[in-house]
Order: structure tokens, then sequence, then C-alpha cells
């Protein structure tokens, strides 16, 4: 009897073999239901053979095939089959973690129907002209539609307020609901904003020129016209009836972007995926992209799983974010599995930034990827900012200010211009101290200490969530004087307003945007001019376009410089030149200040200079010396548990077993995460890094089997190859 081999969302590396009864037809990539355990769970088909190795009385039946929605394409199966193999995680649960979460469930998939309109006799018999001018989007859509049938896909790209009208012109009977398919556009409208600049033309061309794939690097630095690139790119393969895939890193910059990509390409049907969506309409959108009817595929980190059957470009904003890898689960960089992606589909591929990652500039000096740069504004008035530096190492501040700090923020505000803080710590402080005897607010379940938070006077944890009152006294010696140590968002926003009580404030950090939407207001506000100064956290730092901020303030940037993690300084720069990217965009120059202990430093010295060549060459020398990527490949082994003891033998026993392994691999010792316990468990990890690629895997291969075989009952570990956090 035919079997099928099932992928199940099980921490096994293996298949599961399933007996296919006569009356069932099962292709592969479609979701079947069968029993597991006690249990009836959804697999993936992702083989059929003629027969099984196993015992036939061993093998139980497919209960259903589930065919409700297409199966999906053999090109994703192999991206993930990659995915498993590389990452280490097992086949199943990679499979099953990179569906829509109603892919995964038994509940059948309702899909809506996409309905057409098309016009009535009646609205096919009106005469435009007895129409008042004014219903300017009635006009529009009945003209439209003159030409063919509309989907509501397309005739909301018309105008936001399309649906209100075409109800308005169901109900006066000029336009029905069909079943006639609009024909699938063929050529497309593209909106041409800019001629592009020379630079902009060159980066065009290389790319539209490439046959098969390659991997481009645009290096452009901020407001040099990346995402104008993007949109010619994508014209182009959307004229050969191509798709295209763009990741992007933050989920609050979607709702802009899809809005503009909407704009440039007003018929072509474009669709955003991102984790802060329904499950319905996520899996709704994945099947317009699976279906090809999705031209523009707009996502953050998982929407690089989205089957794209006539993938025609990808492009990556932002290239160099953390946000692209996964933190958990299966621990994959959407970039690296994009560009893998590229290469298995053979087409082009542009990671944009302008901070490329290390990993990246190394492979675009050394000619694995092709760069292209940018190093004009692109629009011509606008200006790079001045970036200077307030030396901190010998003068007073006030909650974290310098006297040239608030004269520059005072002369904005004569000039009615803004100004935007930067900080990256939100809450009042980092913690709470006596006076007397030095206790500090430290968190009883981490290893972390508990952030003072003065509005709500409670302290909290930013790593495991645990909170209490701000007590009234030392809880070590009575003391009842207990002063806040550091600042955050929240002390210099007080600070602020006490210095400029006329100043209209607004701070912006993750808990002043918790609520949806919250965000969306304060953007607006900032756009129409109603804040004067801006405090905040890296939520704005990233690709906002404030016309009239002028002025950039950075307080206490000096933590990364001494941070354990030997990529901090890297991450610093790339934050601080994209949050200086944010001043003096239009006609108005802009001005970024720095308060350091350190402004002779080679971060800061590349930042006045905005150089970031300069930058990325002192950190490749450095890192060479080290030994560290990207001159070399690692792996992280992660444990964490309730016992202590049990962690470090358990990653003792992978050590002994890692060494006697390989001598292609350099293993470290077992040593304390950063966060060396967090919500009552301990964790520690151990790194192992090769020359190569090739030869990690290799150890991989070997390794996981024996970490497989260690008694590890009460914890939890994990691998992370090429991981990002320490
Ligand atoms: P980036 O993504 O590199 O930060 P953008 O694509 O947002 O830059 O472009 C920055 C600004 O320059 C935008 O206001 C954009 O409209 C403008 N711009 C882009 N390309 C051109 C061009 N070829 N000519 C004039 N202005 C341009
Ligand atoms: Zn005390
Ligand atoms: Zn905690």
């Amino acid at each position: 009897m035919p079997v099928v081999l099932v992928a199940i969302d099980v921490p096994l590396s293996t298949l599961f073999d399933y007996l296919l009864g006569v009356d069932l037809v099962a292709e592969v990539g479609q979701r079947v239901l069968v029993p597991f355990g006690r249990k009836q769970v959804i697999g993936i088909v992702m083989e059929l053979a003629e027969s099984s190795e196993l015992a036939t009385e061993r093998i139980k039946s497919v209960v259903q095939v589930l065919d409700g929605v297409p199966p999906l394409p053999a090109e994703l199966l192999t991206l993930l089959r990659f995915c498993s193999d590389y990452y280490h995680y097992p086949l199943g649960m990679t499979v099953m973690s990179a569906l829509p979460a109603r892919l995964r469930a038994q509940e059948p998939i309702m899909i809506r129907q996409e309905i057409n309109f098309g016009l009535t006799a009646a609205g096919r018999a009106l005469d435009l002209a007895t129409l008042p001018k004014r219903r300017v989007i009635q006009h529009r859509i009945l003209q439209a539609l003159h030409t063919n049938a509309l989907s509501g896909i397309q005739i909301r790209t018309l105008s936001a307020s399309a649906p209100a009208n075409l109800k308005v012109m169901i109900e006066q009977g000029w336009v029905e609901s069909t079943t006639i398919p609009p024909p699938a556009a063929a050529a497309h409208t593209f909106n041409v904003v800019h001629t592009p600049t020379a630079a902009q033309q060159q980066a065009i061309e290389a790319v539209t020129q490439t046959q098969g794939y390659r991997c481009f690097l645009l290096h452009g630095i901020t407001g040099s016209g990346k995402t104008e690139v993007y949109v010619h790119l994508m014209n182009h393969a959307l004229q050969q009836g191509k798709q295209v895939l763009l990741l992007v890193p933050e989920i609050n910059l979607t709702p802009q972007l899809e809005n503009y990509f909407r704009s440039r390409f007003p018929d072509a049907e474009l669709v955003s995926l991102h984790s802060g969506m329904s499950d319905s309409e996520r899996v709704g959108k994945w099947l317009r992209a699976q279906s090809g009817q999705a031209r523009i595929v707009l996502g953050t980190r998982l929407a690089v799983f989205t089957p794209l059957p006539k993938l025609g470009l990808i492009l990556v904003d932002e290239e160099h974010d953390s946000s692209f890898k996964q933190q958990d689960g299966l621990r994959y960089s959407a970039r690296d599995v994009a560009i893998s992606r590229a290469n298995q589909r053979s087409v082009p591929i542009v990671l944009g930034s302008a901070t490329p990652s290390l990993e990246s500039y190394y492979n675009a000096q050394n000619g694995r990827y092709q760069l292209l740069k940018l190093t004009q504004r692109a629009a011509e008035q606008a200006q790079l900012p001045q970036v200077r530096c307030i030396n901190t190492s010998n003068i007073p501040l006030q909650e974290g200010l310098s006297p040239a700090m608030l004269a520059a923020l005072a002369e904005r505000l004569q000039r009615k211009e803004q100004s935007l803080i930067f900080i990256n710590r939100r809450g009042y402080a980092p913690v709470l101290m006596c006076t007397a005897c030095g206790w500090l607010s430290g968190c009883p379940d981490c290893a972390g200490k508990l952030v003072l938070h003065l509005k709500d006077r409670r302290l909290r944890c930013h790593h495991c969530g645990h909170q209490e009152r701000v007590p009234h006294a030392c809880p070590s010696c009575g003391n009842t004087d207990l002063q806040p140590v550091g600042i955050g968002t929240q002390r210099v926003e007080e600070a602020l307003q006490t210095h400029f009580p006329d100043a209209r404030i607004l701070r912006v950090d993750r808990d002043s945007t918790r609520n949806k939407g919250s965000w969306l207001k304060m953007r607006q506000q900032i756009q129409d001019d109603a804040v004067d100064i801006l405090v905040g956290t890296q939520i704005l730092a990233k690709g906002h376009d404030f016309p009239n901020l002028t002025l950039v303030g950075v307080l206490n940037p000096d933590g990364a410089l001494y941070s354990a993690d030997f990529r901090a300084s890297e991450k610093l720069f790339a934050q601080l030149a994209q949050v200086a990217g944010r001043a003096g965009r239009a006609d108005k120059p802009g001005e970024v200040l720095l308060q350091t202990a350190f402004p002779d430093h080679p971060i800061f010295r590349a930042l006045r200079a905005h150089d970031y060549d300069a930058w990325a060459q002192v950190l490749l020398t450095e890192r060479e010396q080290a030994g560290f990527p990207p001159y070399v490949f690692q792996v992280l082994l992660r444990a964490e548990g309730k016992q202590e003891n049990e962690v470090y033998t358990f990653l003792k026993c992978a050590r002994e077993a890692a060494v006697k392994l390989s001598n292609s691999v350099e293993v470290y010792g077992v040593v304390a995460a950063t966060m060396a316990k967090r919500a009552n468990h301990f964790r520690a990890q151990l790194l192992v890094q090769s020359a190569t690629r090739k030869d990690l895997q290799q150890f991989l291969r070997a390794w996981r089997p024996l970490l497989e075989g260690l008694p590890a009952q009460k914890l939890r570990w994990s691998l992370d190859i090429d991981p990002l956090d320490f």
C-alpha cells in the first residue's frame, strides 16, 4: 500500500510513515490529519513512497487528507529542509513553525472568496456628465469599471474612500458583484516620482542586468534614496510578471511602507505579513501570495517563508538589523535564509543598509557580494547633519543633560524647530539605591536590576516582567533615603519639563507606545508639529521622516564601548548613524550632539566624519585579531534550568564530547550567560567556532546526536547557529 512520509510538530529529526488508504489521494506538500500517540495531529506530506521499511502492522493510516488549500510548493519544502539541516532544528518543527497558525490547525480554512465588481446595465448606460463632478471617487470607479471588472482589492487602491463610495453605487444599482474574474494585470501602472540620480541608476542597472542569482549589498547613507532604488527594481520585476519579496525589520514600519509602495504601484496587488495580524488575515495573505496574485509581499522575518511561485527578486531593507534573527525555536536569520532562497531560485537579492553588518560588508569586500554604493543624499538640498561630541568627562550633568545640550535645545525651541533626545533606557532610572548601606533594587528571580518607573511608583524587571511597589524604606537597613541611580527616558522627560516648562514634550518608548495605535497617533503629532522635544529610545531611530527635526541629542552611549558583547559597538554605530540620520532631512540643516566621555574613540571619530568604511575597517581588524566573525563561524550551545549544577554538568559533558570529536573546531569553556539568571532559571553557554562553515556543519552533524544522548530531563537546551546575542 502507498505510504506518505509526514512532517509533524515534534522534537524528533525524522519523518513519520503513514499508510494511505485506497480511497485517499495525497500529494507532496499537502496537509494530512494523522494519529500520533493518543491524539490526531496535522502534518505535511514531505514524500510519497511505494512502501514502508516498517512492518505493516506498526504503521497507522492517514485519517484525512485536507485539500481545502493547495499543497505547499516543492521549492518551499526544499527551503525548509535546508533550514532544518543548517540550523539543526527538527524538520517537522521547522516546517510547522514556518506555516501560518491556521494551516497548522485542524479547523477547516474558510477563504473569503474574492468578490469582483462590474457595471450593471444601468451603470453602463449612466451618462457620466449627469453625475456631479465633486463625486470624484465615484467618477474614478465608474471609469475604471468601464474597461473591465475589478476585484475589491483593486478598487480599494483607487482611494481610501473607495469602499464607501462603492457601497453607495451598489445601492444605486450601477455596480454589482460578479463572478467574472478581472483580467490579470498584464501591464501595471508605475508612478514615477523622481528621475534616478546617476548613482541610483547605476545600482538599478547592475541588478536588472543580472541573470540568475547574485547577492548585492546596497550601501547607501541615510537619505541617499535606497527606497527609490527598490521601487525601480520592483518595477522591473513586476513588468516581467514576477513577484517581489521585500523584508523589513520593524513591524512598526510596515503600514507606512505599505502605503508608500501602494502609491507607487497602484494596481499591483500588495500584501504585508507580520506577527501583528490575526491568524485568518495572515493565512489569507499567504494564500494570495501562493496563488501568484499578490505581486509584492512586504513583511518582517517570518515572511521569508511565504510561497512565491513567480519570485523574481528579493529585497532586504536594513539588512544589519538584529530583528531579522529569530531568538527562539527555529533560530534562523531571515536575511541569510533569503540569500539561500534567492540562490535556490536563481534570482537576484539586494541587501540594503546605511550601516551594513560586518558579515555583509566583509562579503562585499571579498567579492562574494557585489557592492553598490550611494554616497550622497538624493534630494539636492538635503545635507548630512553636522555631528559633534560633548565631552562629559569633566563637566557636571543635570539629570544626564550637559549645559551645551540644554543650550542647543533652547535654541531650537526659539526657532520653533524640533529636537530629539535619544537614550537607550526606558523607565525613570535603571536602579534604586540605598544611600546608607548601598542596597540596590535587584530582581528576586534574575541576575538583573529592577528599573524604577516613577510614573506608577513601581520597580520593574525588564527581563522577566517581575514588578513590585517602590519600598518606603530600604529592605536591608530600614533607611528611608532611597535614591534613583542613572537615567532613563522618564527621568529625562521630567528634567526637560522642569527646564522648559512651556515646551511640548513627547516621550516615545515601549511603555508609552504599548497600546495599539498609540505610536501612529504620536507620529502624526510629530508630523503636525505639535511636539517640540521628543524623548525616546530606538523606536524613534528607524526610518521615519520628520522634516522639522533639526537637533538630535544622544545621552550616554558609552556603555556599549565596554560591553562584554563583541557586537555591541557595531550595533551602537548603526543605531547612532540611524538616529543621526533623522536630523535635517529636508531643507533645514541638522545637528547631532553626542554626550560622551570618550570623544576620541574611533567610533565617534567615524560618526563625526560620516565615515562608515573607516569604522568598519577598525572593527574588521579587531575581529580578525581576536578570531571573531566574520572571520570564523560560530555555534552557541545554551542551557538553562532551575538547578545550577545540572546546567553546568550538562554543558561540561557537551564540551568533553566536542573536544573528543574534532580538531577542526575551537571549543571554548563553559561560561555563565550575560544574564546569568532569568526568571528563576540559571543560564550558561558553550561557544564552538570554526574557520569554515563546512567544518562547523560537519562537526554539528556528529555532535548533535551526542547532545541528544546526554541526560537533560530538567533542562532546556538549544543550538544557536550564527548567534547574534551572547
Ligand atoms: P533612504 O531609504 O536611503 O534613507 P529614501 O529613499 O527615503 O532614502 O530617500 C530620501 C529622500 O530623497 C526622500 O525624500 C526621497 O523622496 C528623495 N529622493 C530619492 N531619490 C531621489 C531622486 N532621484 N531625486 C530626488 N529626490 C530623491
Ligand atoms: Zn540600606
Ligand atoms: Zn527578573
